[in-house]
């Protein structure tokens, strides 16, 4: 077999039988966390394949290491390899401190516009959890990854630049809204048409593709209503261009119309013929919604900061960020980079102590990603399988019925489950 590249033609991915894969193994834990999960994936390939088909991994350089190493805290090499071979996966990566330093991760998202960051969020019987119905929780978070306030236009008071702002908006006549002009920093939040598109695209589309029936656009429209309210409003124009879903919109729509009982009736209608349900929630109600009934939400599609708020809380339901995947994925291009979630923890590097469910698990996603259904089973089958029994790190040891296993011992149980 011979290494060659994923590539992308007509929004399909063509993934060979020895793809290339880069990846980064990370900072702080990441090269511990990563030896675990990349013995699980080699397995796992294996024994779906064997030998038919296997990943040629390219190792590449980011964050710390690649500060000492280069000088460069993401090296150009490595942008490169990731932009030609597509698809990638990384641990944690330091974010520098100091002006003028950016992290690394919001960096790599923006130069690659892996504009939908993807967070599945499920609950692993046997997972030690703060609630008590942790598997009512089912939700994937689809979060916008390239706007928002995270665009990092983010001025401090007192400034030339902030200067410029506060003349911008006593010019515009707005001026008078802000409390302390002169000291203030100031901000922007840049949410677009086609930004929130292509979001809420992606999380219609995965519904579609995986049989799932609620789609719920989470946002504080009724504060900032030209930026999180629009993109509610653009959620629904797009949802509703779809035959396979009805909207709230709708229903607001009809029931203003017709009356409630014709709305309600279409909604139960819908709901009969199987369409994916498509309404929203305003973010704090869905905090709360989301702790007492887990179970009304399936899909959550959402911006930046509402996204990165939200995913971490879901994940304390069922874990915590020890066990929480994710994706950063451009559906346009096929370019996505798979991700551990959690930091690097640095107070626990070389411990050989912490958790690589996070990595392993997202890696099972960029598997499923690429078509490689199989391997992607395997690996949460066995992690399934290896909780369940109680082999777990020390994190998810909840009383003394469980076999404590270090981070390179827990990967080599989990591939002694599945090869
Ligand atoms: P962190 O996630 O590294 O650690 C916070 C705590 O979470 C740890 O003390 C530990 O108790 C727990 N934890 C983290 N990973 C775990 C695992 N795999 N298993 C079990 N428990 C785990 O967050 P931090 O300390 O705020 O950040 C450290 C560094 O990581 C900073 O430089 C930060 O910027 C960076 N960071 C990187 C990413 C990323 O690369 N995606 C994400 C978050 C933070």
């Amino acid at each position: 077999m011979t290494p060659s590249k994923i590539t992308f033609n007509s929004g399909k991915l063509n993934v060979p039988d020895n793809p290339i894969i880069p990846f980064i193994e990370g900072d702080g834990i990441g090269p511990e966390i990563w030896g675990a999960a990349k013995t699980v994936f080699d397995t796992a390939v294996q024994t779906a394949f064997q030998g038919n088909k296997a990943v040629s991994w390219l190792p590449l350089l980011a964050g710390e290491t690649a500060h000492k190493k280069t000088g460069q805290w993401l090296p150009d090499e490595t942008l490169t390899a990731l932009r030609e071979n597509r698809v990638g996966i990384k641990g944690p990566l330091t974010t520098p401190i100091g002006h003028g330093h950016r992290s690394i991760n919001v960096t790599l998202r923006q130069k690659l516009d892996l504009y939908a960051c993807f967070r599945p969020v499920t609950y692993y019987p046997g997972t030690p959890s703060p609630v008590v119905h942790p598997e009512k929780v089912d939700i994937d978070v689809f979060r916008e990854n390239t706007e928002d306030i995270y665009a990092g236009i983010d001025t401090p008071g007192g400034t030339p630049e902030a200067k410029e702002w506060q003349d911008l908006l006593a010019k515009q006549g707005q001026l008078d809204k802000v409390r302390f002009p002169e000291t203030a920093a100031y901000a922007i939040k840049p949410i677009s048409k086609e930004g929130s598109t292509r979001l809420v695209k992606a999380a219609l589309d995965y519904a579609l593709t995986n049989n799932k029936h609620i789609v719920t656009l989470v946002h504080k429209g009724n504060i900032m209503k030209k930026t999180e309210g629009a993109f509610k409003q653009w959620g629904y124009e797009l949802a509703d261009s779809y035959d396979e879903t009805f909207t709230m919109a709708e229903y607001d729509r009809i029931k203003a119309d017709e009356g409630s009982a014709t709305a309600d009736a279409k909604l139960a209608e819908a709901k009969e013929a199987g369409k994916i349900i498509v309404n929203d929630v305003i973010t704090d109600n869905f905090f709360q919604q989301a702790l007492l009934y887990p179970d009304h939400f399936q899909i959550v599609a959402t911006m930046n900061l509402n996204g990165d708020y939200i995913s971490d809380a879901l994940a304390a339901q069922v874990g915590g960020i020890g066990i929480a995947p994710g994706g950063n994925i451009n559906y346009q291009t096929g370019h996505a980079v798979f991700e551990a979630t959690h930091g690097t923890a640095p107070q626990f590097a070389g411990q050989n102590k912490l958790n690589p469910t996070s990595l392993m698990l997202s890696g099972a996603m960029m598997f499923d990603y690429l078509g490689w259904h199989q391997v992607a089973d395997l690996i949460r089958d066995g992690i399934k399988q290896a909780i369940a029994t109680h082999h777990v790190t020390e994190d998810f040891a909840q009383d003394d019925t469980a076999t404590v296993l270090g981070t390179s011992q827990f990967g080599d149980y989990v591939a002694g489950l599945i090869t």
